[in-house]
């Protein structure tokens, strides 16, 4: 009995012996240097699985001060408590190891992109933010983190966390409580993001100051006459330089402001619409686009638009929403394309082409238009393969009997070849840019 005893305190000891090896002491994370193993075998694990991870290194803003005002205990209660909370941040699978005095360092499996890991940094720094209990009064700390994406920055251990680590006293040197990507144009591309997204919710508050709406006039292929118009929004900020969509957008379909933005869009639609009816112009029809965020559960999108046109007195046959065929393959996004239908509205798919959707999918939709992507459209007539795409599309649409329009018609040669192949409608450059709604008007009287 008693080397049974004696057998199971040695294992026991082991054991604990191994644990203290591997793991710090004050926070249970992982140390350096079990870190730094676990560190190589992540980058094998992202280079196979193909899906860019990120090495955070983090150092704590201000924490000698908590040891000098409170003592060493309170610094180590508040050092588990940043390890409690950094792992709330992390996904269970996520490595995090306290590599030094007040460093630690975490490792983010599958993030993708470097926006992604901006988030996860982001949202470090607000829950340190938070104030510490402890006594005689409680901390305030702050981090400074460095950031490099495994594999893109590197695939080297050694190398990630020395480039991390450098990121991280520009950081500090910068400030603190931020973080900073070694990646110069990581950081330029985030940076304009940011600026992006906090202009758009200032602009969305401010009575949507710099926003409006641009009409492109479709037309049809054989007559010219005017068959509807696309809306599509603008923005010009205070200096009144204007941002292209295709910068704003995606930043409004992350961060949500999409749904503002859409909701501010029909509305400025329904009132551009009013005041041209004031003139004694009617519209035939008018096209929005419609993003895939927008179409998420939870959002009755068909609702609120239904009562904004109720409550401008408007047509709801007059309206064709635009959305990409990936919209149709997602299941959030198919019951929601039911409901547009159902309440009468029609929709088109937008750059047909160059994403991914079935035949059938166009029928179980009913979709009433199909846009030819601007890509196939640019090098008519002259290249087969995309003559051939485009006549092909054509063909299929009249056969289901779906609107054809092209996009991005610059040249006459481009219009007479999808006219001749019995496209339906143009909308480009050649017949009109988009307009503000004043022009809007020269253009019709015209
Ligand atoms: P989109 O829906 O494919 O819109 C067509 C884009 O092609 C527009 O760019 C338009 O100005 C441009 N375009 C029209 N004719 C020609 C042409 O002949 N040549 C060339 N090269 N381009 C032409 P824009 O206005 O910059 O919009 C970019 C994208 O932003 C749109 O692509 C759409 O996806 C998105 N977007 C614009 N307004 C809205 C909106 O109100 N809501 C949503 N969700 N997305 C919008
Ligand atoms: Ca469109
Ligand atoms: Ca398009």
């Amino acid at each position: 009995r008693f080397t049974l005893t004696l057998r199971k305190r040695m294992a026991f000891t082991e054991g604990q012996l191994e644990h203290m090896a591997l793991y710090d002491r004050v926070t249970d994370l992982y140390n350096r240097h079990y870190f730094e193993h676990e560190l190589r075998k992540a980058i094998t694990r992202i280079k196979r699985e193909g899906k860019d991870g990120a090495l955070l290194y983090f150092d704590v803003d201000d924490f000698k001060k908590v040891n000098d005002l409170c003592g060493h205990q309170a610094g180590d209660d508040v050092l588990r408590m940043i390890a409690e909370r950094l792992k709330k941040t992390t996904r269970s699978g996520d490595i995090i190891g306290r590599v030094g005095g007040d460093e630690f360092a975490a490792i983010l499996f599958g993030v993708g992109t470097p926006e992604n890991a901006a988030v996860v940094a982001d949202n470090m720094i607000r829950v340190i933010a938070e104030p510490f209990p402890t006594e005689p009064i409680e901390s305030h700390v702050g981090l400074s983190i460095g950031v490099t994406m495994i594999p893109v920055d590197s695939d080297d251990s050694d190398t990630l966390l020395r480039c991390s680590d450098m990121a991280m006293y520009v950081a500090k040197s910068l400030g603190k409580n931020r973080y900073q990507f070694f990646s110069e144009e990581i950081n330029n591309r985030i940076q304009r993001q940011l600026e992006i997204e906090a202009a758009l919710r200032k602009a969305l508050k401010a009575d949507s100051a710099g926003l409006w709406v641009a009409y492109q006039p479709q037309v049809c292929a054989k007559t010219g006459r005017l068959m509807g118009v696309e809306a599509l929004m603008r923005w010009a900020q205070d200096d009144g330089k204007p941002i292209s969509p295709a910068d704003f957008i995606p930043v409004a379909e992350k961060t949500g402001l999409i749904i503002d933005l859409g909701k501010w869009v029909l509305k400025r639609v329904c009132r551009d619409l009013a005041e041209l009816r004031s003139l004694g112009i009617e519209i035939p029809k008018v096209a929005i686009n419609v993003s895939p965020r927008e179409l998420t559960r939870g959002y009755n999108i068909v609702g609120e638009i239904c009562q904004t046109l109720v409550s401008f007195g408007e047509r709801v046959g007059r309206f064709q929403f635009e959305v990409t065929e990936n919209a149709l393959m997602d299941d959030n996004g198919a019951d929601v394309l039911d409901a547009f239908r159902d309440a009468g509205f029609s929709l088109a798919i937008d750059d047909f082409g160059s994403g991914y959707s079935s035949l059938g999918y166009l029928k179980r939709f009913q979709v009433s238009a199909l846009k030819i992507d601007q890509q196939f459209v640019q090098r008519l007539p002259d290249d087969a393969e995309d003559g051939a795409i485009a006549s092909a599309v054509i063909q299929m649409s009249k056969a289901l009997g779906i609107t054809v329009v092209a996009e991005g018609v610059e040249t006459e040669a481009q219009a007479a070849f999808l006219a001749e192949h019995g496209c339906d409608i143009l909308q480009g450059y050649l017949i009109s840019r988009p307009i503000a709604p004043q022009q809007l008007i020269e253009f019709i009287r015209k």
